[in-house]
């Protein structure tokens, strides 16, 4: 495949080594300004019955970041794109009840989309004894688990989106879901039923553009809300992001809708998203997919296909928030071999 984000030899400080989640947890701990976290007033409070609830925590962009931009919507916490983000994963989860309410199902469901507090993490650089590396996106997930159960903020029922600004950590690529956290609802392996996923909006504005930045916000956050069972009752498939579609509007244009973001294009640099995921790449087994051949402009569609809005539509009837399975499969989003 494609290599993804930047390979160790382009990231600066990067190595391939990985870090522990102990090694983690003690450089959080360790770094006592920045383990403070602000609480949100009233952010994590306990949740009803809402079907869809879903938290997005941002990460702190460093300073030299916002100085380097040098645009005010990176200022505080939540900026231009966390907000943007929020939106857009907001605006997809009613699009999935539109769908579904006009087809009389899940009726007295609804949508609760919350800011979460900031969340400290390393996300770029770890230092330990052989040097500085880059934490993976199971180091990232442990030590956002990690940050919610400190808050006693696992409901167990809501998605818990990671907003998180590293642009070249090339092991978290776009972002992604691990089992058995991967999915909403589910308790198994003694976790609580909360899912965890990560968005790195880092990535998307530095390599891509807004419109991504939304659609893989979405991505991530749907990723915990279909099982491949589901998806395979859908298309025939499996795998969530042939869920999604790439629609041509003209000759040269291909819309590309959340699910498929990142998996829609050529395999050739800048074709599509600048990085793609691996494996689902065969096109013919996207809900639709009119090709990509001669195509110059890649565009991005919040607008949920029909076949995403049905899948997360019957993932909650059929599992509702309670269900014994085995806590979802692994999604990895633009993620380089390593
Ligand atoms: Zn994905």
């Amino acid at each position: 495949m494609i290599p993804s984000l930047p390979s160790p030899s382009t990231a600066a400080t990067a190595s391939a080594a990985s870090v522990s989640r102990r090694e983690v947890l003690a450089a959080v701990g360790g770094a006592a300004g920045v383990a403070t976290v602000s609480r949100a007033r009233g952010a994590e409070r306990p949740v009803g019955d809402a079907a869809l609830h879903v938290r997005v925590y941002p990460t702190s962009i460093p300073l030299r970041v916002r100085l380097q931009a040098g645009v005010a919507g990176l200022r505080g916490d939540w900026t231009t794109p966390h907000r943007e983000a929020l939106d857009a994963v907001d605006g997809a989860l009613e699009q999935v009840l539109e769908y579904a309410r006009e087809r009389s199902r899940l009726e007295d469901a609804e949508v609760r989309v919350e800011r979460g507090a900031p969340v400290s993490l390393p996300l770029s650089t770890v230092q330990r004894p052989s040097g500085v590396v880059v934490p993976s996106l199971e180091t990232v997930l442990d030590g956002f688990r990690e940050r919610l159960r400190e808050r006693d903020a696992l409901t167990g029922s809501t998605c818990h989106l990671l907003a998180c600004w590293a642009p070249l950590n090339y092991r978290v690529g776009y972002g992604g879901t691990l089992s058995p956290n991967a999915r909403v609802g589910i308790d198994a392996g003694g976790t609580s039923g909360d899912a965890l996923t990560v968005a790195n909006l880092g990535a998307t504005e530095l390599w891509d553009s807004r419109a991504v930045t939304a659609n893989m916000a979405i991505h991530e956050t749907l990723h915990t809300f279909v099982s491949s069972d589901v998806a395979q009752s859908v298309v025939g498939s499996g795998c969530n992001h042939h869920l999604g579609t790439a629609v041509r509007t003209d000759e040269e244009t291909l819309r590309i809708s959340p699910m498929a973001s990142a998996y829609a294009g050529r395999a050739e640099f800048g074709a599509g998203t600048r990085f793609h995921g691996s494996g689902c790449a065969d096109h013919d087994r996207f809900a639709r997919h009119d090709g990509s051949e001669g195509v110059e402009n890649w565009e991005y569609t919040t607008t949920l296909s029909d076949a995403t809005c049905e899948a997360v539509t019957r993932y909650l009837e059929r599992n509702g928030l309670s269900s014994d399975d085995d806590g979802g499969s692994t999604e990895h989003d633009g993620r380089s071999s390593e």
